[in-house]
């Protein structure tokens, strides 16, 4: 399935918005990566030279199955057909940086090889309200958490996207990431893992 674009959502876990020194979100934050970034199982995350601070982020990616626009939150799970796990990988220091300013992050988010997915698994017969998310750096385990503790649902998500934004078969919606998000070098291995969904292995480059 063609990818025209991914909507991530930012700060939807309350422990990932105090450390990131983030404010506690009256609705969603939305933003977008380009379906360029997006690498599969096996395929390296490569750090630019030059970027510094380059952190993991788990989160659940819900993949659409129809064209979706205006839907109700009791409505708007018929439109995911599939979920995956996403590796939302930032340039922070970029990022913190253009936060700072005021300006957009689009370059911090959108590198080429910042978007780990892995093959999708039909959603149907899956709660989305309690999936166990983790993400090990040469084993280690760096995030844990749970879908649950999410300040704003999947469904919830996907219609209050689709009051503003059409959003088309295949295309990518990431729901956020739990605490615990950390650097990673050249050299380590990153695994992000949903327990019933996949899981996702890349070294970074
Ligand atoms: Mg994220």
């Amino acid at each position: 399935m063609t990818v025209s674009k991914i909507v991530c959502i930012g700060w939807n876990y309350r422990p990932h918005i105090i450390e990131t020194d983030a404010e506690l979100p009256k609705e969603p934050t939305v933003f977008l990566k380009p379906p360029s970034c997006i690498i599969h199982d096996g395929e390296d995350i490569v750090i630019p030279d030059g970027v510094t601070n380059v952190q993991h982020e788990v989160e659940l990616a819900l993949i659409v199955g129809k064209r979706c626009h205006d839907v109700t939150e009791s409505e708007a799970l018929r439109y995911i057909s599939h979920v995956a796990v996403f590796n939302d990988v930032t340039a922070r220091d970029m990022q913190s940086e253009a936060r700072r300013t005021g300006n957009p992050w689009s370059l911090a988010k959108g590198m080429d090889t910042f978007g780990p997915l892995s093959d999708p698994v039909p959603a149907e017969g899956l709660d989305l309200s309690s999936l166990h998310l983790t993400l090990k750096v040469n084993g280690e385990v760096r995030q844990d958490g749970n879908t649950k503790d999410m300040i704003f649902s999947p469904a919830f998500v996907v219609s209050y996207l689709s009051r503003f934004m059409t959003v088309e078969p295949g295309d990518v919606i990431a729901t956020g990431t739990p605490e615990g998000v950390s650097e990673i070098r050249r050299g380590d291995v990153v695994t992000a893992t949903i327990d019933g969904v996949g899981t996702i292995t890349n070294r970074v480059a």
